[in-house]
């Protein structure tokens, strides 16, 4: 039970990590997953349409519920984890999304953190990605994870909502990861070119997982990282009834539970808060306040309207039509089963105050929430929209030694006025585009929030009683230098050795989009560090930043 390094976690992360660092035939790396081995049978998991199933159930989701968040009328709002090999990747709606190059290159400002400019980012985006219509400067071509652009012929209404966008004044882009991520545009996704769900376990554990010098064990949750004085060196994990299990490291543990669960086991393991640690009898082993502190997410609500044509995915939703839908998929690998819907999207600035996009719109044809519930019944459509770098923060704190004890997370959720301005100016800015003449053949009545709603009290009143989580914990053990950072730019726990914390827990600062592509880069660009390679060259291609922004240049190497 001895291994070069260990890993905590077999999601976007860590599956990212296992693959590169097994790639030398003289290492061996044991990964530890707390789900089970199933990536690839279960249609849930893997018919991209199905996306709303793993999260009715605990089988691929942690299911986590926050603590009353006392701005949103003290609702315990979802915070659904992926668990299982592939971990979120597994269950994700698999929007292909990297956010903007600025949100790197304001990362690249703060000290410790000058390599993760955009154009440092941009080659590892590469190297992570095959996309399906081939490679350019901004894409990859024959990289582990599968990328899908939608095609010419899908639904009209993803054209009519880009065209809506346009009519409504913003840009109109082709490529929201290229030249230009601001404006209306298509929305690549995560599924292979024959309609499965590109989980980095497929992407990733499928090259990986015949190797000889790679363990990877099911069903074990790790309870701790096992220290000697300020050195990890190894863990210990539990598996169903089996008694509790050591193994040792010899080089480094490497932690990838993901935003919610790498400060509880860090927190467990003696890294932490001093007070709270001691507050639950753990041995302190180093005093980091930061660990669990950060904690940003997206929130988002949904616009919805009624579909005046019958061409919405409404009859898809009918139990009678569903096995032609999956027998197409199964067999062909194509029709509606191979697409996630969101096949249209955007970013705009509300206000010129932003220096890059604050506002995301994801674009379904159809009016349900996420998790499958409250489906309109009749045609319909919605729009996500949301704001991106809101400056609240939150945190995660456990509440007993146990690891199956669920923690308390707070996010704090709309805490400062800013959010409640942009959350209103999203709703006014999304009526605006949906009443183009682009969605005249098409927009019925405005079912949620429901014309009535005009006044800022209104629009604040459903922002608290309606807006949900988009899924994007993260920030949680930030990378920096400062007195709340975590972790430094390569990932090292400040003030222990042999432990690397990798995954979406270290991002400083919240990114403009989805989060998924974005910790595979920093997975894939930490592994290059890990296993001593130079860094891939800067990429040199060019990028957009709206007339007026500040442009912040990516400090030079040292
Ligand atoms: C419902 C949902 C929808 C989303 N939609 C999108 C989207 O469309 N596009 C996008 O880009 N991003 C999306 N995201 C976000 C994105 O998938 C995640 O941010 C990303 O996968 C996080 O990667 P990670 O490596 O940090 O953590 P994860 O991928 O969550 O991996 C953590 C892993 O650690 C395991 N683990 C946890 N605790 C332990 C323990 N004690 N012992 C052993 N193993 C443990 C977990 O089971 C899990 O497998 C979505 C996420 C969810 C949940």
């Amino acid at each position: 039970m001895e291994y070069d390094y260990i890993i905590i976690g077999a999601g976007s992360a860590g599956n990212t990590l296992a693959a590169r660092l097994t790639e030398d035939a003289d290492v061996s790396v044991l990964l530890l997953e707390a789900g089970g081995p199933d990536y690839r049978l279960d249609f849930r998991t893997q018919m991209p349409a199905a996306l709303a199933y793993p999260l009715q159930g605990t089988r691929y989701n942690w299911a986590y519920k926050t603590d009353p968040e006392p701005h949103m009328n003290n609702r315990r709002m979802d915070c659904g984890r992926g668990k299982g090999l592939g971990g979120s990747s597994l269950i994700n709606g698999m929007c292909y999304i990297r956010g903007n190059a600025l949100d790197y290159d304001n990362w690249a400002t703060m000290p410790g953190l000058e390599d993760w400019s955009y154009l440092d980012c941009l080659p590892y985006f590469r190297k992570a990605e095959t996309r399906d219509i081939g490679p350019n400067d901004y894409h990859g071509g024959d990289g582990p994870v599968s990328v899908t652009t939608p095609k010419p012929g899908n639904n009209v209404l993803f054209h009519a909502m880009v065209e809506a966008g346009v009519q409504a004044g913003y840009p109109k882009t082709e490529d929201l990861n290229g030249y230009q991520q601001e404006g209306f545009g298509p929305m690549d996704r995560t599924v292979t070119p024959n309609g499965r769900r590109a989980s980095t376990a497929r992407g990733y554990l499928d090259q990986a997982k015949d190797r000889p010098n790679l363990t990877i064990v099911t069903h074990a949750v790790t309870d701790r990282v096992l220290f000697e004085n300020k050195r990890a060196v190894g863990v210990k994990y539990l598996r169903g009834r089996e008694q509790a299990t050591t193994a040792r490291a010899r080089r480094e543990v490497l932690l990838c539970g993901g935003a919610i669960a790498s400060p509880q086991v860090l927190q467990r393991s003696g890294v932490g808060p001093a007070s709270l640690l001691k507050g639950l009898g753990i041995e302190v082993v180093h005093d980091l306040p930061g660990v669990g502190q950060n904690l940003q997410d997206h929130l988002e609500m949904y616009l919805q309207y009624e579909c005046k044509q019958p061409v919405s995915l409404y009859p898809a939703l009918k139990w009678w039509n569903q096995p032609a839908i999956g027998a197409q998929w199964l067999f062909a690998g194509s029709g509606i089963g191979a697409s996630n819907q969101f096949e249209a999207g955007g970013f705009i600035r509300s206000r010129d105050e932003f220096d890059w996009p604050n506002i995301q719109f994801h674009f379904l044809p159809v009016a349900v929430s996420y998790n499958g519930s409250n489906a309109y019944d009749g045609h319909s459509f919605q729009a996500h929209v949301g704001s991106m770098r809101s400056p609240s923060r939150g945190r995660i704190q456990i509440r007993s030694t146990d690891p199956k004890v669920d923690p308390s997370i707070l996010f704090n959720y709309m805490a400062h006025e800013q959010d409640w301005q942009e959350f209103r100016d999203g709703i006014r800015l999304t009526r605006e585009i949906i009443n183009q003449p682009a969605l005249d053949p098409f927009r019925g009545k405005e079912l949620s929030p429901g014309v009535e709603a005009q006044s800022d009290a209104d629009l604040d009143a459903f922002v608290r009683e309606h807006a949900e989580t988009a899924y994007h914990p993260s920030c949680s053990c930030k990378m920096g230098t400062d007195e709340m950072a975590v972790v430094d730019g390569q990932g090292r726990v400040h003030g222990v050795e042999g432990l690397r914390v990798v995954d979406a827990s270290i991002m400083p600062q919240i990114i403009t989009g989805n989060l998924n592509a974005t910790t595979i880069m920093i997975a894939e660009k930490i592994a290059d560090r890990i296993r001593g390679r130079q860094p891939l060259p800067r990429s040199t291609a060019a990028y957009y930043v709206a007339k007026g922004s500040p442009v912040r240049k990516a400090p030079q190497r040292g």
